[in-house]
């Protein structure tokens, strides 16, 4: 079993440094977010024994029970799913970088909530890039004032933009909204911010999104299998 875990994450590895070379990417300019979500936390620690230190969760209960269980491994964790305004303290006190801040209320909360004992908590702008109306995220039209308010904030340190585009099998068709979510970066850093990440691609288009400049891919199937 465990040996499985080490196949999936070289062959992933091996997907993101082959792409970043075709795409001319710099080596290792891409990381990699394991999605963890459903998943338990033996299959965490077979993975983190094989060399990822870095894990990706949605509810926020699952993963602090796998948090509690894995702790002497020190990982680092990173918060994906949505967020109810309640569960912002325990998200502050408990995650390296939260991906999915869409709203400028919830950044204020996870800035207050903050232990001062920690390091800021690092933050990406999640973007409804194509415009879902079922979808979490920032529209476009919002982002540079919520942008310019989130990275004034003591307590947080904003890294860039998240998206989830809609489902394209094409890859062409995929790489269209990463182009857009990148220049979309490139505009807020011309305004005078300083995005380094750019969160996008999962199992099913992470060529497409290092294509488009992709810092972080965040995969759960490829490395986990499927959820239940
Ligand atoms: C589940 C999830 C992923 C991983 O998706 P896979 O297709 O399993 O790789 C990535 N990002 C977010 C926000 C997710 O919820």
């Amino acid at each position: 079993m465990s040996s499985d875990f080490a196949n999936r994450w070289q062959t992933v590895l091996t997907r993101i440094r082959d792409t970043e070379q075709r795409f001319q990417r710099p080596p290792d300019s891409v990381q990699l977010l394991a999605v963890s979500k459903t998943h338990p936390a033996t299959a965490i620690a077979a993975l983190a024994a094989a060399g990822q230190r870095r894990f990706g969760e949605n509810y926020l209960q699952e993963a602090l029970d796998k948090m509690a269980e894995l702790k002497a491994l020190n990982l680092e964790w990173h918060f994906i799913g949505p967020i109810q305004a309640n569960k912002t303290r325990s998200i502050a006190e408990h995650f390296s970088w939260v991906h999915s801040v869409d709203r400028l209320k919830i950044a204020e909360r996870l800035n207050a909530q903050r232990p001062a004992a920690l390091p800021p908590l690092n933050i990406c702008l999640e973007v409804n890039i194509d415009r879902e109306p079922s979808k979490h995220g920032l529209d476009e039209s919002q982002i540079t004032e919520v942008a310019q308010a989130a990275a004034a904030l003591p307590r947080l340190r904003l890294r860039g933009l998240m998206a989830i585009p809609a489902p394209a099998s094409d890859f062409e068709r995929q790489r269209q909204p990463f182009a857009r979510l990148r220049e979309l970066r490139d505009r807020l850093n011309a305004a005078g911010l300083a995005l380094d990440t750019l969160s996008i691609g999962m199992s099913d288009d992470l060529e497409a999104a290092i294509a488009e400049g992709a810092t972080l891919v965040r995969i759960g199937t490829a490395l986990f299998g499927p959820r239940a």
